[in-house]
């Protein structure tokens, strides 16, 4: 080792370039019993510090767990990018629209959040950590509250799960190690560790995408099932795609602005009075506040509060005719139900022969469902005597006074 760092310093020396003295440090790696307590070496006369991690290329290298320090680094340098874009916009209600958002996500925060971990394949609580804070962000940036089922979060957002990302990304990896040929190392640890057949750069990444997303496709459908609150967003997880009730045909502000209701509807985290007293521990009355007279659950809100039905009458109706036009206009021999409509009309066109139909219901029948949620719980709120939050920038709540 001694040997090595002459060689070292006598060869920056004689080519002219300083070895950095901050990033010349002495990580010991446990190879066997022996200690290196009273290891001392100089550099340039200068003592060199043992170290427990030091960063190599962006990866963070540790005595023990070289995973975990990298995600611990990763994700700090993840939210910082993350705070960086706040001023564009980035960040869930009064912002961008989350199609917008998520590309961003998918452009800036995302290749920082997960850098290197392709070479680490973290597991067990390392990947847990990462997961939770890929979750936690995709929520945020959605509008969506922490307590929604996991399988939304993808759903609306049409992300993979980081840990299918770390998985493509290693595939990736593999695949340029298998066409570097067989004069590199990385090439020859391969061919002795098992038997490659390379593939073309786009065949390999293409062959790996299908695989991954139809592992992950299915996966994230199967457990939306599983979960009552999603039962009007199941088996619709596309990858690469938002979930069309969070896009807006033209992104105007007023759009956006009702965006995030209705997405709290769809993944069933809106709090009626039903869902207090399913969740509460106190006695809690699940009749309707306003009206008095039945149960608040989504559809008495929807459909039937008497309270509200001078807000909802006319927009229903329209919404109930452009509905019977557009099904008739496709032929759709199934039963339709108005509550399906109204809290996710795309839960219809199921193939994807209907790419017409989500074409329509994008223009003409989801921006009226979007308006409706919108006044209802607007109107809701307001006879309720609810203000809504607004967290002010030490993380208070400031009530809004109108
Ligand atoms: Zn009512």
């Amino acid at each position: 080792m001694i040997y090595c760092r002459t060689v070292y310093s006598d060869y920056s020396k004689r080519e002219g370039y300083h070895l950095q003295p901050t990033k010349s440090v002495i990580l010991p790696v446990k190879t066997s019993n022996r200690l290196f307590d009273d290891m001392d070496l100089d550099l340039n006369g200068e003592l060199m510090p043992v170290v427990d991690k030091t960063p190599h290329i962006g990866i963070q290298r540790a005595f023990k767990d070289s995973a975990s320090a990298t995600i611990e680094e990763n994700l700090k340098k993840a939210r910082r990018s993350l705070y960086s874009l706040m001023a564009s916009g980035l960040h869930g209600e009064n912002g961008l629209d989350p199609v917008t958002a998520i590309s961003l996500v998918k452009t800036y925060i995302i290749p920082v959040m997960l850098y290197g971990l392709e070479t680490l394949l973290p597991n067990g609580k390392n990947l847990d950590l990462i997961n939770k804070q890929y979750k936690k962000m995709l929520k945020q940036i959605l509008s969506l509250t922490t307590n929604v089922a996991d399988p939304a979060v993808y759903i609306i957002s049409g992300q993979l799960p980081a840990e299918a990302e770390i998985h493509k990304r290693a595939f990736t990896l593999f695949g340029n190690i298998c066409r570097s040929g067989n004069t590199s190392m990385e090439w020859r640890i391969a061919e002795r560790q098992l038997s490659i057949t390379p593939l073309s750069k786009f065949l390999w990444k293409k062959f790996i995408s299908t695989k991954v997303n139809s592992y992950w496709e299915k996966r994230i459908n199967d457990e939306s099932k599983l979960y009552p609150t999603l039962s009007y967003l199941e088996m619709s997880y596309k990858i690469g795609q938002c979930h069309p009730i969070a896009r807006t045909v033209d992104a105007n502000i007023r759009d956006i602005a009702k965006i995030p209701v209705r997405l709290k509807i769809a993944t069933g985290t809106y709090i009626l009075q039903t869902n207090r007293a399913a969740f509460n521990q106190n006695k809690i009355d699940v009749v309707c506040m306003l009206c008095k007279c039945s149960e608040e659950t989504l559809a008495h809100f929807l459909l039937g509060c008497t309270r509200l039905e001078y807000v909802r009458k006319d927009i229903l109706e329209k919404i109930t005719n452009t509905c019977s036009l557009l099904f008739a206009k496709y032929n759709l021999a199934v039963e339709v139900d108005l509550l399906t409509v109204v809290v996710n009309p795309y839960a219809y066109c199921i193939t994807s022969a209907h790419l017409e139909l989500t074409n329509d219901i994008n223009i003409h029948l989801e921006p009226l469902c979007r308006h409706l949620i919108y006044r209802l719980h607007h109107k809701r709120y307001e006879l309720l005597n609810i203000m809504p939050k607004k967290k002010n920038r030490k993380g208070g709540i400031k009530y809004k006074t109108f």
